[in-house]
């Protein structure tokens, strides 16, 4: 059973794609299911019609999609009511983009949203990997001030700080670590020094195509037992 941790959908100033050409990759590579988030001017703007969109598709796929809300901190309290509709609308978990969103990854300001996400056993994806907004250190610096959120590292800090990934998750429980964009070597390397347990398969769709994305996981980790946490038990347990 493979399960893709991180896609989007809808139409996005950059990206536009639609939950049936999702379903269609999903269906071409064995992927039973997908978390799906919004696309880049909902992201950074547009949060709630990001949001319902997302939330629609599920509706009508529910058997295939789990859905993550995005809230721009920016947007202060209205953002934690926002994040708290959604979450409590069945939403799985929070997708925040610090690059997009306009903010440093562990500023305060993203402080009174995670003490709202505290109140729900759910995860927040962070994107990482960008210069200066991004970096993996910055989110061991959340993990360690919210240790009761089980943070996904997005595309584990490609490309710009896979050197920082290891180092900075070191003695870390509650960081895991997302797939996507990354190189079979290094899901390798995370892999043989921090564990099959904190790995999790995500594509990026529509960025990414899926059958490499998968491939990588094969090439990475040849361990079936693994292979399953990776590709579908990890983010299970995060969002049951
Ligand atoms: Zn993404």
């Amino acid at each position: 059973m493979i399960i893709d941790a991180h896609c989007h959908l809808g139409k996005g100033f950059d990206i536009r794609v639609s939950p049936e050409e999702l379903l269609k990759e999903m269906d071409k590579n064995g992927v039973e299911k997908a978390i799906i988030c919004p696309v880049d001017r909902f992201i950074a703007v547009y949060n709630k019609e990001g949001n319902d969109y997302i939330m629609d598709c599920v509706k009508k796929f529910s058997d295939r999609f789990i859905g993550f809300a995005t809230v721009n901190p920016w947007y202060g309290e209205k953002g934690i009511s926002e994040s708290k509709r959604c979450l409590d609308k069945g939403m799985k978990g929070l997708k925040l983009h610090s690059f997009l969103q306009g903010f440093l990854l562990n500023d305060k300001l993203v402080f009174p949203l995670l003490e709202e996400m505290e109140k729900y056993d759910l995860p927040v994806y962070f994107h990482t990997g960008t210069l200066v907004s991004s970096e993996p250190y910055q989110l061991r610096d959340l993990a360690e001030k919210f240790p009761k959120i089980n943070f996904i590292m997005g595309h584990s800090a490609t490309t710009d700080y896979w050197n920082d990934v290891i180092p900075a998750a070191k003695g870390i429980d509650n960081i895991y670590f997302d797939t996507s964009l990354h190189n079979p070597a290094m899901i390798k390397s995370i892999i043989d020094k921090i564990g099959a347990d904190k790995v999790i398969f995500g594509s990026d769709f529509p960025q990414n195509s899926l059958d490499v994305e998968i491939e990588k996981i094969k090439i990475a980790c040849l361990d079936e037992k693994e292979q399953e946490k990776i590709f579908h038990k990890n983010i299970e347990e995060l969002v049951k």
